[in-house]
């Protein structure tokens, strides 16, 4: 049979462009394509030597060739003399159809996808001082990683394409879908043989120390996570992550608000008035804080810069020691007469400053 002029076959004029003949071999495609004609056997025919012409006139060489002696100047010359195979021609579709196309999932995009490792999740459990100024902690991780001693073998599943093919149908008809192997996820391969203790994927658990870094300033509940260092893929695909769940400790003195760090301080009502110095407990360690004499019961004190350092870089927080007049609730018979000597004594009666600020001030500064 003689071999029909390429130019003819897609529908283009010989000065057509790259553009204009790419265009046009895709239009015949998708006409002729065999899985929108299952009843027509010429349409396969068709199909082959659309794509046979567009291999020909896509590449300057051999389209020049071509232009100079036609069909003889085919044989030859690093040209197969036509019979391209289906496979050929589906390989050639990504170039036509570029991502994005609807005709990708019918036209085998995604060949040779590759796999991610599931990720590592784990707890760390921190206190406050590791919290306000950041830690570096080693920890043992169980991570499963590729095994020495597999061997593999090309999939029976697929034929080692690492695809399968299904018929689908679509609102275009019945069209071909091109699937991930389920056996070896597209990779083509499986194991042959594999050494005790590795699983099905080739993978096995290691124990593992892995070096973490905390920010200063994170908070309960935050995650976070190192790319890489979970699972590690079968087949040499790419290792998960390994996510880290932040747990706070809970701290017996210092209570932590945002940034910020409380300390409930308890005086007795004759520090309070006499004035005292004394030691306060902080993330740092113990800090010498003045009382004046006179301090109310609920007075706020502030230690600048004593909180926790802010996760964003903007600064450290406050310790706030909250001053609380602690009341005795028994007393001697020596420490009552004492007691009610001062009872009527004239600077013992409550007599509230007008400068000093109420309840509901103190509420709102609070919160
Ligand atoms: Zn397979």
């Amino acid at each position: 049979m003689a071999k029909r002029d390429f130019y003819e076959i897609l529908g283009v004029e010989k000065s057509a462009s790259a553009e204009e003949i790419k265009k046009a071999y895709r239009k015949v495609a998708i006409k002729y394509h065999p899985d929108k004609n299952p009843d027509d056997p010429s349409a396969e025919e068709k199909f082959k030597e659309a794509a046979e012409a567009y291999e020909i006139l896509s590449d300057p060489e051999k389209k020049q060739r071509y232009d100079r002696f036609g069909h003889d100047g085919m044989n030859g010359g690093g040209f197969s003399g036509g019979g391209m195979s289906m496979e050929d021609i589906f390989s050639q579709f990504g170039d036509i159809f570029g991502g994005g196309s609807p005709f990708d999932s019918f036209f085998g995009g995604g060949r040779s996808r590759v796999r991610k490792g599931s990720n590592l999740r784990i707890k760390l459990k921190l206190t406050l001082e590791e919290v306000a100024n950041g830690v570096t902690k080693k920890i043992k991780v169980n991570r499963l990683r590729a095994a020495q001693g597999v061997t593999f073998k090309s999939c029976t599943t697929c034929g080692g394409s690492g695809q399968v093919r299904k018929v689908v149908n679509t609102m275009l008809g019945q069209m071909m879908s091109t699937n991930t192997c389920p056996a070896c996820h597209g990779s083509g391969q499986i194991i042959d043989q594999r050494p005790a203790g590795v699983d099905s994927s080739g993978l096995e658990p290691k124990e593992e120390v892995i070096e973490i870094k905390i920010p200063a300033g994170v908070a309960h509940g935050m995650q976070l996570s190192m790319s890489g260092k979970g699972n590690e893929a079968p087949m040499g695909g790419v290792a998960g992550d390994l996510l880290i769940l932040i747990e706070e400790k809970e701290d017996d003195l210092l209570k932590r608000d945002g940034n910020n760090v409380i300390y409930d301080l308890y005086v007795n009502f004759i520090d309070a008035a006499l004035g005292t110095s004394l030691e306060v407990p902080t993330i740092d360690g113990r800090v010498k804080i003045k009382l004046e004499p006179g301090t109310q019961s609920g007075k706020i004190l502030r230690l600048r810069g004593k909180g926790i350092k802010d996760l964003n870089g903007y600064g450290k927080g406050d310790q706030l020691i909250h001053v609380n007049v602690w009341t005795p609730k028994k007393l001697t018979a020596e420490e009552r007469k004492i007691l009610e000597k001062l009872r009527d004594a004239p600077n013992f009666k409550p007599n509230p400053d007008k400068h000093d600020k109420s309840f509901f001030e103190r509420m709102k500064e609070y919160f």
